[in-house]
């Protein structure tokens, strides 16, 4: 048994290795008499998957040569994205308004006139489509809104050495924006970008027209004892888990009152207290979502005893959007303070928040 095993097992770690570092050097598409022939050139011969969905998707496993130049719309193909998954497979989506078939592919291997491989295919206007369907990798994307709390003439709280926790949330917001998007799973929207004020009501209201799929606030909490410290992750609730947090909230909901904005005003639905039953799928939704945050920035940041609690906050009373808030910890400690003003920790937060979102997904 084990002798038959091994040559497999070696034929697969071979291909495994070969195609780690098999390059796509470039696609060429031109134009025939009755079909659009699109040729990708390889450094060697690796899997090709291709779905014909209304526009025609080819994934190759594969990365981009650095060479490598975008091909130009041909023929039918009115525009072409070319992108990279996780598994660093090369991925082409090729738009056409019509629908489009395959009439062939095949391989053609090195030869005197080419030294790398060629996977050719050919393909035609298929049926019309009524209305052009033109799906695109980039709504694939969850969409992750990100919060950074506080802003302009809101300062919010007040640290250690005086570090401002709106200038703490904004840098760790853009953070981690970029490993979101490097990620390649996600979309990430930071909804301010700059150091301005937004109230708590338009914070929600361009969070909900933004259709995204869950929501993160960031802040950084003070506390008048200096040794308190760590992380928390907060959901909403009508009942407080514990004081702490009940005041926590009540402090963030100030942020509206240094602008005179009054909330009753602002957003009627806000004002009410009491959370509709039909919001309970979001909150669960909220609580999963952090509950896998916690899990996984446990891993790189200091937590508070109980790490996921709950409260009143404003901010997160979207009722179709998953929302949590994000303490990083309390500027008024100096080792928490520090540790925020550094950048090697944010990215290590940032790399916590990604991992809860994966797992949250992927529950
Ligand atoms: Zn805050």
């Amino acid at each position: 048994m084990k002798r038959s095993a091994f040559p497999f097992f070696v034929f697969f770690l071979l291909t495994f290795t070969l195609n780690a570092h098999a390059s796509l050097l470039g696609i060429r598409l031109g134009k025939q008499e009755n079909h659009t022939r699109i040729v990708f050139d390889l450094s060697e011969k690796v899997p090709v998957e291709s779905v014909n969905d209304g526009g025609l998707r080819v994934i190759l496993s594969a990365g981009r040569n650095s060479n490598f130049k975008n091909p130009r719309e041909v023929g039918i193909i009115k525009e072409i994205e070319v992108d990279q998954d996780s598994l660093r497979r090369t991925k082409v989506l090729f738009k056409s308004s019509f629908a489009v078939k395959i009439l062939k592919s095949f391989w053609i291997a090195p030869s005197s006139s080419s030294s790398h491989y060629r996977y050719v295919l050919d393909i035609a206007k298929g049926e019309d489509l009524p209305n052009p369907v033109l799906p695109s990798f980039a709504k694939k994307l969850k969409i992750v809104i990100i919060d950074a709390g506080h802003g302009g003439q809101d300062p919010g709280a007040v640290g250690y050495r005086e570090t401002l926790e709106k200038n703490v949330t904004l840098a760790v917001a853009k953070k981690l924006a970029a490993t979101l998007n490097e990620s390649g799973h996600y979309k990430a929207i930071l909804l301010r970008k700059r150091d301005v004020f937004m109230s708590l009501a338009s914070r929600l209201k361009k969070a909900r027209a933004l259709k995204g799929d869950v929501f993160i606030s960031l802040h950084a909490d003070s506390h008048p004892r200096p040794d308190t410290r760590g992380l928390g992750v907060y959901t909403l609730s009508s009942v407080a888990s514990d004081k702490e947090a009940e005041r926590l909230a009540q402090k963030e909901n100030k942020a509206d009152l240094i602008m005179g904005i009054d909330l009753k005003d602002e957003l009627p639905e806000v004002s009410n207290i009491l959370i509709d039953l039909t919001k309970r799928e979001t909150m669960n939704l909220s609580t999963k979502l952090a509950q896998s945050l916690v899990k996984n920035l446990g891993k790189y940041a200091f937590l508070l005893r109980n790490p996921h609690r709950f409260a009143g906050f404003v901010v997160l009373r979207s009722t179709d959007l998953p929302s949590v808030l994000i303490e990083l910890g309390y500027i008024s400690n100096k080792k928490d303070e520090e540790l925020l003003l550094s950048e090697e920790y944010q990215d290590k937060i940032c790399h916590g928040i990604l991992e809860g979102i994966e797992a949250y997904f992927h529950r």
